[in-house]
């Protein structure tokens, strides 16, 4: 038999912007469709017409785009009515689609009066028992029926690439509502008839859906079509609970204006809750050699923003120029985010560092000795042969000359040059800061 092609969806609800949880998701299926040569797909899963949004739609799209998760290609399920139309048929000529006319207060009662009872609250498919009259009669008064899907009574398992033998009896399941009295589609059967039509080979998504995959694997069967594998990702957790797309804090957007590079949210999710440590890289490709579902691990894993801020910034000491170019201070150039670099955890702070360069700073308050020290610099900084390496040049005249060394040779040339007791590396910034810049600076204490 030939291999089965990697095909692999993500598949968002557009009912609010992307957020940590779901991009992991997402990332997961770009990689396992990467490492394997296959497809990512994007679906959009809109038939809730009522919560769906287009400006959803479009955010998505910006937000995988931005992240570099370009999918192969995107269907809608809105746009694809007929299509679940022809199976839902299907379903019905072999019975394993049934109308039900009760009301959700007549649902609501008979979960009541099972619980009391010390039952699981399942669905007693009191419709299915209802004759041709009876269903004329309902209907002859107007009541629209509603659809369920009618579970075998079998035990459904398989094993989860990411939790290993999952077992569910369908007997403690209800038959799942399918279609509602509108004709309109609830996810579930929508989702199989397009992962059929998709080849979708890998599902992959939250541990929040297992049991839905108990109901589905039926529908997989009902359409003669063989189950593709399930990859459950445990919950992304936040210090204080359950990460959800109402924590804006964790949106997409909120990340970015936060000044987080997409490849260090990439490289963190690719990681947490897997055996693996944390990496930084440079391009998102650099995460896809190493991809396996059989890293991941079946607990939680912590979303923590301080981590995310660390990876952010030894992401950023590996970027090349080309990488941020456009994002740079104006006239920031290779050389200047070269030096720069190793000292910042968010890009944004590139623009502070480059102050230092571009505007001489206060100058500062140095005692006697420093100041005298810092005088005599400004005069053998400009009889030293400049050249390439200026710093080693100056440091070293001054060294022979003064006999001082280590932090009272430095300190106080930095502090007048750059305005600061820290910073980037001397050796770099002073080619960048110049001759001219750099004789005020002295003369200037
Ligand atoms: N639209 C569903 C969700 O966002 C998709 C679940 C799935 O991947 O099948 O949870």
């Amino acid at each position: 038999m030939a291999a089965v092609r990697t095909v692999t969806r993500f598949a968002p609800s557009p009912t609010g912007r992307l957020h940590v949880g779901n991009i992991r998701t997402a990332l997961v299926c770009w990689l396992a469709a990467r490492a394997a040569g296959g497809a990512f797909m994007l679906r959009l899963d809109d038939t809730d017409a009522e919560r769906s949004r287009e400006e959803h739609v479009e955010a998505i799209r910006a937000d995988l785009a931005w992240l570099g998760l370009l999918p192969d290609g995107e269907v809608r399920q809105s746009a694809r009515g007929a299509l679940y139309q022809e199976a839902f048929e299907t379903l019905h000529a072999s019975g394993r689609v049934y109308p039900c006319y009760e009301s959700e207060e007549e649902l609501a009662v008979k979960r009541r009066v099972a619980l009391g009872r010390g039952l699981p609250p399942v669905y007693d498919r009191a419709a299915l028992r209802l004759s041709a009259d009876e269903r004329r009669a309902l209907e002859g008064g107007g009541v629209r029926p509603h659809w369920r899907f009618r579970l075998e009574e079998s035990a459904i398992g398989w094993r989860d690439l990411v939790r290993g033998e999952q077992r569910f009896e369908a007997a403690n399941l209800s038959d799942p509502v399918v279609r509602r009295a509108d004709g309109s589609w609830l996810y579930l059967l929508p989702s199989v008839i397009d992962d059929i039509d998709m080849r979708v080979s890998h599902v992959v998504r939250g541990e929040d859906h297992v049991a839905n995959t108990a109901v589905q694997w039926q529908m997989f069967e009902a359409l003669g079509a063989p189950p593709p594998a399930f990859a459950h990702l445990a919950l992304l957790t936040a210090a204080d609970g359950k990460l959800s797309k109402r924590e804006g804090a964790v949106g997409v957007e909120a990340i970015r204006d936060g000044g987080i590079e997409a490849v260090a949210l990439l490289a963190l999710l690719a990681r947490l809750g897997t055996r693996d440590p944390v990496v930084a890289v440079a391009r998102a490709e650099d995460l896809i050699a190493n991809f396996s579902f059989d890293a991941w691990a079946r607990a939680p894993a912590r979303f923590d923003p301080a981590e995310l801020a660390r990876v952010n910034g030894t992401t950023l000491h590996l970027l090349p120029f080309s990488a941020v170019t456009e994002r740079l201070p104006a006239g920031m150039d290779e050389p200047g985010w070269l030096a720069i670099r190793p000292n910042i955890e968010r890009l944004l702070e590139a623009a502070d560092w480059w102050r230092v360069v571009t505007d001489d700073p206060v100058p500062p308050a140095l005692d006697e000795a420093e100041h005298a020290y810092v005088v005599h610099a400004a005069e053998v900084a400009a009889t030293v042969e400049w050249g390439d390496t200026p710093w080693l040049a100056l440091t070293a005249a001054l060294k022979a000359e003064t006999g001082r060394k280590g932090r009272a040779l430095y300190l106080p040339l930095r502090r007048a040059l750059t305005g600061r007791e820290h910073g980037p590396d001397m050796a770099a910034l002073l080619p960048l800061i110049g001759r001219e810049r750099t004789l005020r600076r002295l003369a200037a204490v």
